[in-house]
């Protein structure tokens, strides 16, 4: 027996086909091309495993320890940490991360985006994205494996069922046994934990946009408004039904980065494939034993701890979202059987092939790498131009000027000026021309966030005009930050 076939150099992973290729979503696979995994003839005589996923109905995910496993555990967990303790960080006296939609914020550890500003947070989302795409052309769906809130959520409800009913053949068993005292004990407990996952899931999302600290008080001493606490149990059912009973099948048929997926790919992702050419013809054996089947021995374990219920084995499905979980099952059967590990693993169609190109010579690997790039520097730029204070200036309709008993000409303007910043400014108001003169007090101060309309006047002696229109500007300085200056345009009008 030849437990270590592993060239591939004769193999097209592109053209070869594969007659096992799973279709429970025909009109979606119509849209989307995938890869198919590389078959030899012992492959294509290959049987299915009869036991599959959709046999057993729900999909009861077993629990795996391995190198993916440990990685995806760390993310996932820091992922819902930072989600959960985030909104508690303060900065500068005020909750470091927060959209106050009533009074129209966004606050992000001390910097202040109004409306006006979100731009910014238009570049932040496109910047993510090619972040996204190019992580992709990389590592595939790493981002669904590790890092998706999705998967993060119910990894951490199948988590809590396991410690509740038991690992996945106990699951199984309850689910088709009586209902007992015992069943309902432990379903009773399982939604209990859940429902209290999901609340404190949607407090969290909730305190994003609410002020944290009162925010958990007041929802847990039933003190919270009526619209704070409905979006509160909004969230809380939607984490509950997803994360405990849509699991997969919002990976499936609500999220559309599954679907286009396979235009980031190109022959260097990395995606996890079972190598068939070296593991048909599959089949059971004992361990040692002689044989002529290749090493795949086809003890299901991949697809016991799918999180989608894919048989990998099939070739690349879009049910896939790269977890590595079969990955680490089939490394720790190789392992028990002594056979070479890395029978189902991260690796691309160039190395299938046997090709070592480099992953920089990709043109959609460099596209999205420069597009990131470019984004970010363009948050940069925007970020650094972005001013704490906001200037608007408007001219008197009534009157075009007044002329006084002195013969002296009056403009009046409302200044519009607002206080960007969460902390109370002081600020000092001047004008560019010196023959002009402000009448009232040229020094303000105003709270954070707060937009002073301020009623200035203008005056100049009659003489001292030049034209019927002159340019001027206004600028607003803050006292203690002089650096921090806006300007703005306006006119004096006089007499011909
Ligand atoms: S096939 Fe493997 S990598 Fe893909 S979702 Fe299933 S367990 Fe995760
Ligand atoms: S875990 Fe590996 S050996 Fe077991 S069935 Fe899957 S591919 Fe075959």
């Amino acid at each position: 027996m030849s437990n270590n076939k592993t060239s591939h150099n004769n193999i097209d992973p592109v053209t070869a086909s594969s007659t096992q290729a799973v279709n429970r979503h025909p009109a979606t696979e119509q849209r989307i091309e995938f890869r198919e995994l590389p078959i030899s003839p012992a492959h294509q005589s290959a049987k299915l495993s009869k036991k599959t996923p959709l046999a057993l109905g729900q999909i009861h995910i077993r629990e795996q320890k391995g190198r993916f496993q440990r990685i995806r555990t760390a993310t996932n967990s820091l992922l819902v940490i930072l989600f959960f303790l985030l909104p508690f960080i303060s900065y500068q006296g005020n909750q470091a991360i927060l959209f106050n939609l009533s009074e129209q914020q966004f606050i992000f550890f001390g910097t202040t985006l109004w409306p006006q500003d979100f731009t910014v947070l238009a570049w932040v989302f496109i910047a993510a994205a090619f972040l996204l795409f190019f992580t992709t052309v990389f590592w595939g769906r790493v981002w669904c494996g590790y890092l998706c809130p999705q998967t993060a959520w119910t990894f951490m409800y199948v988590w809590i069922e396991t410690r509740l009913e038991g690992n996945q053949n106990k699951r199984i068993a309850l689910d088709k046994a009586p209902w007992t005292r015992q069943k309902i004990v432990k379903r009773v407990a399982k939604h209990i934990a859940w429902g209290l996952t999901a609340l404190l899931t949607g407090c969290a999302f909730i305190a994003y946009f609410v002020p944290a600290r009162e925010l958990y008080s007041d929802i847990f001493s039933l003190e919270a408004s009526f619209w704070v606490t409905t979006w509160v149990w909004f969230f809380a059912i939607c984490t509950y039904l997803n994360a405990g009973w849509m699991r997969e099948q919002m990976c499936l048929h609500c999220c559309p980065y599954s679907r286009f997926q396979s235009v980031m790919f190109d022959a260097n992702t990395k995606t996890v494939t079972y190598d068939a050419n070296r593991g048909e013809s599959r089949g059971a054996r004992k361990r040692k034993q002689e044989t002529e089947l290749g090493d795949c021995v086809d003890c299901h374990l991949c697809v016991d701890v799918c999180p989608t219920g894919i048989d990998i084995r099939n070739g690349l499905q879009y049910e896939c979202i790269n977890c590595g979980a079969c990955v680490d099952a089939c490394n720790q059967t190789m392992e028990k059987f002594g056979y070479q590990k890395n029978l189902i693993s991260y690796v691309s169609e160039n190395s299938l092939k046997g090709k070592s190109q480099p992953i920089f010579t990709s043109l959609k690997f460099i596209g999205y790498g420069l597009s990131a790039l470019i984004m970010l520097v363009v948050i940069g730029v925007d970020m650094a131009n972005k001013s704490d204070i906001q200037l608007n200036v408007l001219r008197d309709r009534q009157n075009l000027y007044r002329e006084t008993a002195q013969s002296q000409i009056e403009n009046s303007y409302t200044l519009k000026i607002r206080n960007k910043t969460q902390q109370t400014r002081q600020y000092r108001l001047s004008i560019d021309k010196p023959q002009l003169m402000l009448v009232g007090n040229a020094e303000l101060v105003i709270k954070p966030g707060e937009q002073l309309d301020y009623p200035v006047t203008l005056k100049t002696d009659i003489d001292q005009l030049m034209s019927t229109r002159t340019a001027i500007i206004f600028s607003v300085t803050d006292i203690n930050q002089t650096d921090s200056r806006v300007s703005q345009q306006s006119n004096f009008f006089g007499p011909l």
